[in-house]
């Protein structure tokens, strides 16, 4: 069984976003890029089942620029036999990214893919779930367990108040919830290995595909600034205070 893993290259999670100055978008020039965390996770999964022998090839895809490359090869540091990049410098909505997938899913002839649950850039929560539906493929999404018996995937999922276990057909599509597994450290050793694994690029232009945005970005603003805080002398005046200037009884 081959597995897709789709891979976005995303600002990274420790960087502070900041607002480019004509408020149409996040200003990613010369910040750090790195691979989406639920995306690790993804990978750490989908090859976590290449080791169980459960998958034969573990194939990660990123839809984006050629950037990108990095991001993919941090996946194959990760432990993924290869990597494809399809190429655009426009911007993808998660129904273009899930076209885009579709492609490379039944030309490789993929029977898994596994997404994450959200891209911490757009938080859009959409992509894998599009994939699943332009397939007519099952989803369990929000996975925090997942086992192969045969043709069916067992996953279970975190639900409000308790845990959901489905058994699904493949092929299918699974989104990453944050505690499906803790990501390996990624070792030298494995970056340069990771050198020599094949990456194919294919250009999003040539696929015939209808990928335009369907939504238009009006403005995008920084949250509200922090007033700064006060300190009170005694428990008397805290409760004067909430009284008279906060209103809270
Ligand atoms: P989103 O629907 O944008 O929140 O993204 C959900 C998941 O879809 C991400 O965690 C990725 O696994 C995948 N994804 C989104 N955008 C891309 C992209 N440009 N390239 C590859 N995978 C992507």
């Amino acid at each position: 069984m081959k597995i897709l893993v789709a891979v976005k290259r995303v600002l990274d999670y420790n960087v502070k976003a900041r607002v480019k100055t004509d408020g149409s978008g996040v200003d990613l020039a010369n910040q750090k890029l790195s691979m989406n965390p639920f995306d690790e996770i993804a990978c750490e999964e989908a090859v976590r089942l290449k080791e169980a022998g459960v998958a034969s090839e573990v194939i990660a895809v990123s839809c984006g620029p050629a950037g990108c490359q990095e991001t993919l090869r941090s996946a194959l540091a990760i432990g993924a036999d290869r990597g494809v990049l399809v190429e655009t410098d426009a911007v993808l909505e998660p129904l273009a990214v899930a076209k885009l997938m579709k492609h490379v899913a039944q030309k490789e002839g993929a029977q898994m893919a596994i997404f994450g649950k959200q891209a911490i850039d757009d938080d859009a929560g959409q992509a894998g779930q599009m994939f699943a539906g332009l397939l007519g493929w099952g989803q369990a999404t929000f996975a925090s367990k997942v086992s192969v018996e045969g043709s069916s995937v067992l996953v279970t999922r975190e639900i409000d108040g308790g845990l959901e276990h489905l058994r699904l057909k493949l092929p299918v599509v699974i989104t990453t919830d944050l505690r499906l597994n803790e990501p390996r450290f990624i070792t030298l050793p494995n970056i340069m290995k990771a050198k020599k694994k094949p990456l194919e690029v294919v250009k999003a232009a040539d696929l015939d595909l209808d990928l335009a945005p369907r939504t238009t970005t009006l403005r995008v603003d920084e949250p509200a600034a922090r007033k700064s805080g006060i300190k009170v002398a005694d428990v008397a005046e805290l409760v004067r205070r909430l009284k008279e200037e906060a209103k809270v009884f």
